[in-house]
């Protein structure tokens, strides 16, 4: 499997190039283009990884997931899915709407800015600082890894320019679809939770429990109830990745997010998490070399679900 990892990050080698860092905030343009790592984690317990797998980036979009797990832990499905909808946008993932139309709730998406900042007023906690320090530490739970952090810098940075997810917060708030009147405090939680730091094997990981559908990697011990598991990999399969999930879908076929820091997390159920870096990113906001290495990891291993 090691070697499998080894040529197919060589094959992709290539593509690192083609990709753009993310340049909507400054410190994203440090990323290294010739970063490449894959990390799997299979349900055997046996662990492989190639390249630059323990390189540190941030989360972004793919701690929406994990925002939607905790979401659904502490209010169960029926309540989240009234406040957040299920069906893919089709649109990028800060789209504003433009129309005068009203906008509703089942319009939006937990892998979308617009739902996912919605899901940081779902959880449950006494102030948002509470709130983002139980997202942390589900994360750490999910990855089995104490030690993961938040990137200050990024942090400040996505502070600082996030104009136009404070306006998708105060439309959310303009049109009733959140209850929290501190719309200030909601996107600190959210701009935060795009600033936690891991690798590519923190996101196999994470990956993992959601292919298991709620059991943590080393220790087999329940995180959280499988029929969360479905909710959130049904999510991941329609609307992970981006305005791509359709072609990832049948490129790849597997139940994934994408983060503009260049991880992917996907999640083969019963089989493996993977994790995998590479900050170039194509037009959609997608690592170009990530879906790469995964399209050619699922054709060589049979992985599609589909
Ligand atoms: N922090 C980014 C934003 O909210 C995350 C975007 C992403 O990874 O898709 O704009």
């Amino acid at each position: 499997m090691e070697e499998l990892l080894e040529e197919l990050l060589e094959e992709c080698r290539p593509y690192t190039k083609m990709g753009k860092l993310a340049d909507y905030i400054p410190e994203l343009t440090k990323g290294n283009l010739d970063d490449l790592g894959v990390f799997v984690v299979r349900s055997d317990g046996k662990r492989y990884s190639a390249g630059d797998s323990r390189k540190k980036f941030t989360i972004q979009s793919i701690v929406k997931p994990i925002l939607l797990l905790q979401a659904l832990m502490d209010n169960g499905i029926e309540t989240v899915r009234s406040r957040v909808g299920v069906e893919a946008t089709g649109k990028p993932f800060d789209a504003i709407n433009m129309t005068d139309q009203s906008l509703l709730s089942e319009n939006i998406n937990p892998m979308v800015n617009m739902g996912a900042i919605a899901m940081c007023t779902l959880i449950h906690g006494e102030t948002y600082e509470e709130k983002f320090q139980r997202v942390l530490d589900l994360t750490r739970t999910l990855a089995c890894n104490p030690d993961i952090d938040v990137d200050e810098a990024v942090y400040e940075s996505e502070k600082r320019t996030g104009n136009k997810n404070r306006a998708l917060g105060f439309l959310l708030k303009a049109y009733n679809m959140i209850d929290e009147e501190n719309i200030d405090a909601v996107l600190d939680c959210y701009f935060r939770a795009c600033s936690i730091r891991v690798t590519s094997e923190d996101l196999a990981f994470i990956g993992y429990a959601l292919a298991s559908r709620g059991k943590a990697a080393l220790t087999n011990e329940r995180i959280f109830p499988s029929k969360y598991g479905t909710y959130v990999n049904a999510i991941l399969a329609t609307c992970g990745m981006y305005d791509g999930s359709g072609d990832f879908a049948i490129k790849v076929g597997l139940p994934a997010k994408s983060g503009v820091g260049g991880g992917i997390m996907a999640v083969a159920p019963t089989r493996m998490g993977i994790g995998l870096f590479s900050p170039g990113l194509d037009e959609k906001g997608n690592s170009l070399a990530g879906i790469k290495v995964l399209e050619k990891l699922s054709q060589r291993m049979y992985l599609s679900i589909y």
